[in-house]
């Protein structure tokens, strides 16, 4: 996908629009995959939630991933893009038990995150198998908005809580089939990763009927120069020969899983916008977007920094530029970023804009969510339309006042 690939995709699709690079999500996939060939068997199961449009569930069903889900509506779009119910995870946090029960009728594989719904769950059903989200409280990552093992974190049952959940799945008598942990968003230390690790291998000698050990995901993923991201390769190689080992220990051949997200789409995805205003103030130059946190709340929500080209102008002298978008609200999506000179009716492209950038999306300002395109074997293809102003109206009811 060149510039001029993406400058055409702009004109005919119209701005703001979000492209993912097929080409770019397989290669990943591949890297992955290769990264744990020594494990005979390994699933990897895309977590939806990072970016659910269907063709690209289906593109990762193709590439033979499986799913990981956090919605019964997650596991309906899995189910609507091709994929068996066995391929697809279940790994809702406080959700009903209704859900779950309902989810567990799709012949969906379930993973129970707390003790109360394991109980219920187990009393109701013991012969349906689970999975157990354990927290083994390690930290991953610096951002606490993201690191998920810690003390106070709301996911997973914690690892010191292994008696009670021991003495639990013994009354029901129900079917442990898994184990899971997702500890964080960021992999930076595999020694630490691997830590963790040991603390799921120690649990998992507590169950006898495991079919799998699900490692979450935290793959970290370069967003700006610099950028330290998760060596997969060595992740691979250390935890498929620990795997490995551990399934030796075990006494049973067992499926070692991973539910990456960001890792597959990340950077397979751009989001195009259009400048509308060149805005000089006292101190600073902005560069006003067709766009807002509606469209891309990561800056917004975690600080997190997009790296922006400014792909009409890519040879162009640089300048510094606060990027802000249109909506009536605190929108920045950078202070004071090196981008090449940029002139009103130009096109930036936003790096990193394919996981938890659309399905992040919203109509607020009572602006339309963007169009999404595939570029698929060198041609792009429109994978979703823009909203429209009926889609705004659509679920509303006209009071009539009198
Ligand atoms: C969000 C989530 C993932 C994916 O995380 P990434 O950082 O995008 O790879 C995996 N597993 C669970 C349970 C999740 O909630």
């Amino acid at each position: 996908m060149t510039n001029q690939d993406l400058l055409k995709i702009a004109q005919d699709y119209g701005s703001p629009v979000y492209v993912y690079d097929a080409e770019k999500i397989t290669s990943q996939y591949k890297r992955l995959d290769s990264a744990f060939k020594k494990v005979k068997q390994v699933k990897f199961n895309y977590a939806v939630k990072a970016l659910s449009n269907i063709s690209v569930l289906k593109l990762m069903n193709s590439l033979g991933a499986g799913l990981d889900t956090v919605s019964i509506q997650e596991v309906k779009l899995g189910l609507e893009a091709g994929y068996k119910p066995a391929d697809i995870i279940y790994t809702p946090n406080g959700v009903s038990l209704n859900e779950i029960e309902e989810v567990a009728t799709m012949g969906v594989q379930i993973n129970i995150d707390n003790l109360s719904i394991l109980e219920q769950f187990g009393t109701k059903h013991p012969k349906i198998p689970v999975c157990i989200r354990i927290n083994p409280h390690v930290m991953a990552g610096g951002n606490t908005n993201i690191s998920v093992g810690h003390i106070d974190s709301k996911f997973g049952i914690s690892i010191h809580q292994m008696p009670l959940l021991l003495r639990t799945i013994e009354n029901t008598e129900m079917h442990i089939n898994g184990i899971h942990m997702h500890t964080g968003s960021d992999i930076l230390d595999i020694d630490v990763f691997l830590y963790a690790s040991e603390i799921l291998f120690d649990a998992a000698k507590n169950f006898h009927d495991l079919e799998f050990i699900d490692f979450g995901s935290g793959f970290k993923v370069p967003y700006k120069e610099g950028d330290i991201e998760t060596n997969i390769e060595e992740l691979g190689k250390k935890l498929s020969k620990r795997f490995n080992e551990f399934c030796v220990e075990y006494g049973r051949e067992l499926t070692l899983a991973f539910e990456p997200g960001k890792f597959l789409v990340s950077q397979a995805g751009k989001f195009l916008v259009k400048v509308n205003v060149i805005k000089q103030t006292t101190s600073t130059v902005f560069a006003q977007v067709d766009s807002g946190f509606n469209h891309l709340i990561r800056p917004m929500l975690y600080g997190v920094t997009h790296y922006i080209e400014n792909i009409s102008n890519l040879e162009g002298r640089e300048r510094f530029y606060s990027v802000v978008g249109y909506i009536c609200e605190t929108d920045t999506f950078a202070s004071n970023r090196r981008i090449t000179e940029i002139t009103e009716g130009d096109i930036l492209a936003f790096h990193n804009a394919g996981a938890y950038c659309y399905t992040m999306a919203s109509n607020y300002n009572s602006r339309y969510r963007p169009a999404e395109v595939l570029w698929y074997k060198g041609k792009a293809h429109l994978i979703r339309q823009r909203e429209t102003f009926d889609d705004l109206l659509k679920n509303q009811i006209v009071l009539e006042l009198n």
